[in-house]
């Protein structure tokens, strides 16, 4: 009988995904039974796929693009941190099916990491969807007050994002105008610079959200877009002597505390790094 117990990500599309080789490394290095999986669900396709996954011996799951929002209609319970952002990465099958979302945590032990704390700092963050959500209730609760800009759409998420942070959390959050002047303007009183946009994502590398020449060398700046490991932001920001942190970190700290909430583990954090980074090199 196969006794492995089964994780996985379920998401569209999620074939270049780093998760499997992420988690896999950490059941090798610990040698327990489990294997991390992938599973193609398309949109429309997600609720069957979420029941047969209970009647199988999935124990957890990751989501993913498009399923974020989705599945929180087929959780029995959120976790507080699921219930403000509105949006779930990480489900725990048992008596009852619990949703989390790990993103926000991720970003703040990737910071915490790298000897940033976010207690009474200035945090400005670029985009406003899913991550930017996630990365924004976060900061708040970990005593930060944030900033968010967003290029101008039809529906202004930042307005929103922003909004929906002073209702839940009673703490004031502004929105930049999403050019280079205002946000110039932002970054002279900002402390940690979060770009939660995929601009300078690969194939488009040679791209940057904001020029580096208007973030002053006092501000923290962190990507948290990780291929490449070393995005033009990061590395012109760097150069100006700026602190950078890139998306590694937040990519493995929000699957070490999904490895937590399904199994109970203090995942080993350099596996993970080592088996992305890996990866990404090759
Ligand atoms: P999303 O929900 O699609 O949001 C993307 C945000 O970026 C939106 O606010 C969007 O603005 C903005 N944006 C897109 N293209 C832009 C451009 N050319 N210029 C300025 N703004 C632009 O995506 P997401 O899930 O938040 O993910 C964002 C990025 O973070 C992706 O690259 C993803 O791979 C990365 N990510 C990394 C981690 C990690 O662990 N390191 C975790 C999650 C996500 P509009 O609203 O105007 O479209």
């Amino acid at each position: 009988m196969d006794n492995t117990k089964t994780l996985g990500l379920v998401g569209h599309p999620i074939e270049h995904s780093l998760s499997p080789a992420m988690h896999n490394a950490v059941f090798r290095g610990l040698g327990l039974d489990c294997r991390y999986v992938v599973f193609d669900v398309r949109r429309g396709e997600l609720e069957r796929f979420i029941k047969s996954s209970k009647e199988k011996d999935i124990i957890g799951l990751n989501v993913t693009i498009p399923h974020k929002v989705e599945v929180i209609g087929y959780v029995d319970k959120l976790s507080r941190e699921a219930e403000l952002i509105g949006a779930i990465n990480t489900m725990k099958f048992n008596k009852k099916v619990v949703g989390y979302n790990t993103d926000g945590i991720g970003c703040v032990r990737a910071l915490n990491e790298a000897g940033v704390s976010l207690k009474d700092k200035k945090v400005l963050i670029l985009g406003a969807g899913g991550a930017a959500r996630a990365i924004g209730f976060q900061c708040v609760l970990e005593g930060a007050t944030v900033s968010i800009s967003n290029r101008e759409v039809e529906r202004d998420m930042a307005v929103s994002l922003a909004a929906d942070i002073e209702k839940k959390l009673n703490k004031k959050c502004d929105v930049v105008d999403f050019n280079v002047e205002k946000i110039k303007e932002s970054l002279k009183k900002t402390d940690i610079l979060i770009n939660a946009t995929p601009v300078g994502m690969y194939p488009k590398t040679d791209e940057s959200v904001v020029p580096a020449e208007i973030i002053p060398k006092t501000v923290r700046v962190m990507d948290i877009v990780y291929n490449p490991m070393e995005t033009k932001l990061l590395r012109e920001a760097k150069k100006r002597g700026c602190k950078t942190i890139d998306g590694v970190g937040m990519l493995v700290h929000q699957g070490a505390e999904s490895l937590k909430i399904w199994l109970g583990i203090d995942a080993p954090i350099e596996t993970m790094r080592d088996a992305v980074t890996e990866r990404l090199k090759s």
